[in-house]
């Protein structure tokens, strides 16, 4: 009698979700006699022969900020699928989220985030991404102060320290936290409406609005003078949604504590770690071109500046800003156009000085605490909202350095907002020779119409064309995480499953994401509810088209 018995040869490193895969899994069965070990021998080398054979994943992602670096890290993970390109116009990755090395004393440099400072701990996908590559953010209590003088305040002294006579405010607060509530109950609704209008529809007083309300928007959203059209559903969702709250709502003080937040270790450092991983799992196949900016997407052609083809691909992520995307397709589609296009991109520069003048002049300031000052104009909420960092009270390196050797060191930076408002600015009363850095960023805004004509419309875009993606901050909200999980999101659409799922918050931020952007769930499928919603929106992607042209 011969014995039977059942023999699976799989090719293990293949993990890609049956539904989506590519690249299909190879398994091989054969039925054997257990003493013909021939037949063994030679199904298993069958198996493995066609796994070589079989054509890898072609990928091109432009863009080496968060979100492209995301992508190319967790595709990265897969060498025998995916064989990634990455395309970025500067020398390095990272995108905005640069470190500069700079003279901050006479004959002392140091490095100093320029761009992205930290975030919440919420951020579990940046956290959990930037430990793969050895780097844990460094912990922070966000100390604030806001206005001057009479229209002082912050959030860490007590309240009767402040210029600011909260009492006063005490029933606009409260009002305030009930209004808060309807607006998180009624998300859907007010995702749509500006803020200005609902703290009219409130009756909150323009003393309240410009003094306490619209600083802290600006605040949380870096949004100066666009500030009051910022949709009115966030403002709840960073006091109220335990996953994503910055600060707890007070009915006394508005603030009930200083945030727990974290700093980014020097930004540079991470990426460039980020890029050799990425080299490093993919054993050198993944490629990164720096200095080259993509000009031009034909079919899946991608050109760079000289006009050179670097390759042809089977999928592209754009992992750029929107208005460069529209730019560089060949020929964007109406809906890519409609979506894209209502990204509202605004010019805003940064300074990195030492002008302790300039920062007592605009600011109330305590010297040894405060991170933020936030620049209020109590009789004109059209000027902008000004804002300015001290660095040595926030990235970890510039504080040990401070309490080591330089107790006097204080590093600010000044963030003036949308270049067509510069006649508004007060950057002529910098003292120019104490400026160490000057860098200009096109930034989007959290204007409600990005929230009534992209975020929810993105779904139609993502699948449109089964050779393209879209990654990036703009697809959602203008935070380091939402980049990260943007780039995730798209790798695992390509069959890089997702990679944090032991960490609930992450998964659970992850699958907000798929839901908004995708309109559907991790594993590919859709509910009920996420295909009525995708009905639903398309009269809305029509309307849009209407209206746009
Ligand atoms: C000054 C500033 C401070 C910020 N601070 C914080 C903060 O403290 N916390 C926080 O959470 N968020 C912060 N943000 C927002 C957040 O950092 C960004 O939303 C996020 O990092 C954006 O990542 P991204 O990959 O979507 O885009 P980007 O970082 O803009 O990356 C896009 C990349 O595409 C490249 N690119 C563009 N065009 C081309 C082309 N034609 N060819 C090739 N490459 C191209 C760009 O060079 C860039 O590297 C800040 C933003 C700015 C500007």
């Amino acid at each position: 009698m011969h014995k039977r018995r059942h023999y699976q040869s799989t090719s293990s490193s293949f993990h890609l979700k049956k539904k989506r895969a590519s690249v299909a899994t190879v398994s091989t069965r054969c039925i054997i006699d257990s003493e013909n070990d021939q037949v063994l021998f030679y199904g298993y080398v069958f198996s493995n022969i066609l796994f070589l054979i079989m054509k890898k994943t072609k990928i091109c992602i432009i863009g080496a900020g968060a979100a492209g670096m995301s992508a190319a890290w967790s595709l990265s993970r897969y060498p025998d699928q995916f064989d990634v390109t990455v395309c970025e116009k500067n020398s390095q990755a990272g995108g905005v989220a640069t470190t500069e090395n700079v003279e901050v004393m006479p004959g002392v440099f140091c490095d100093i985030n320029d761009g992205v400072q930290g975030g919440s701990s919420s951020y579990r996908n940046s956290i959990l991404l930037h430990r793969e590559v050895g780097f844990d953010p460094s912990p922070v209590h966000m100390r604030v102060s806001f206005g001057q003088d009479s229209h002082a305040w912050t959030n860490y002294l007590p309240s009767d320290t402040n210029g600011i006579e909260i009492q006063q405010l005490e029933s606009e607060i409260r009002r305030f936290g009930r209004y808060l509530k309807l607006i998180s109950w009624l998300e859907p609704i007010f995702i749509f409406i500006p803020i200005w209008l609902t703290t009219h529809l409130f009756c909150l007083s323009s003393h309240f609005t410009n003094t306490m309300l619209y600083p802290l928007t600006a605040l949380f959203f870096g949004t100066g003078n666009q500030t009051s059209n910022v949709s009115s559903a966030l403002i709840a969702r960073v006091f109220l949604d335990p996953d994503l709250k910055l600060f707890d709502y007070n009915s006394k003080r508005l603030l009930a504590s200083q945030a727990d937040m974290f700093a980014f270790d020097k930004l540079s450092h991470i990426y460039q770690s980020l890029v050799d991983k990425c080299i490093q799992l993919s054993h050198g196949q993944t490629k990164f071109y720096f200095n080259q900016s993509i000009t031009k997407i034909l079919s899946t052609n991608v050109y760079t500046n000289s006009n050179q083809l670097i390759g042809t691909f089977d999928k592209i992520i754009f992992a750029c800003d929107a208005e460069t995307i529209l730019k560089i397709l060949e020929k964007p589609t109406r809906y890519q156009q409609t979506v894209l296009g209502n990204v509202r991109y605004f010019d805003d520069v940064t300074y990195t000085h030492t002008d302790l003048n300039y920062i007592n002049t605009h600011y109330t300031v305590h010297l040894e605490f405060d991170q933020y000052f936030i620049h209020t104009n109590i009789n004109d909420s059209s000027r902008p909202l000004e804002m300015s960092f001290n660095l040595s009270n926030y990235q970890p390196h510039l504080i040990k350095l401070k309490r080591q050797q330089y107790p006097k060191l204080n590093i600010f930076q000044t963030i003036f907002l949308n270049k067509l408002e510069s006649n508004k600015w007060t950057v002529d009363k910098l003292d120019k020779n104490k400026v160490l850095l000057e860098r200009w960023w096109r930034q989007f805004a959290h204007v409600w119409q990005h929230f009534l004509f992209t975020v929810p419309l993105m779904r139609f875009i993502q699948k449109e064309n089964r050779h393209f993606l879209f990654a990036g901050a703009y697809t959602m909200f203008n935070t380091h995480e939402i980049a990260c999980i943007s780039g995730l999101a798209a790798a695992h659409q390509l069959g890089a499953l997702y990679p944090f799922e032991k960490d609930s918050l992450a998964v659970k931020q992850f699958d907000l994401y798929m839901n908004y952007i995708y309109g559907e769930c991790r594993n590919g499928k859709k509910t009920f509810l996420q295909r009525l919603t995708t009905w639903l929106l398309r009269p809305l992607l029509w309307f849009a088209i209407l209206i746009r042209k």
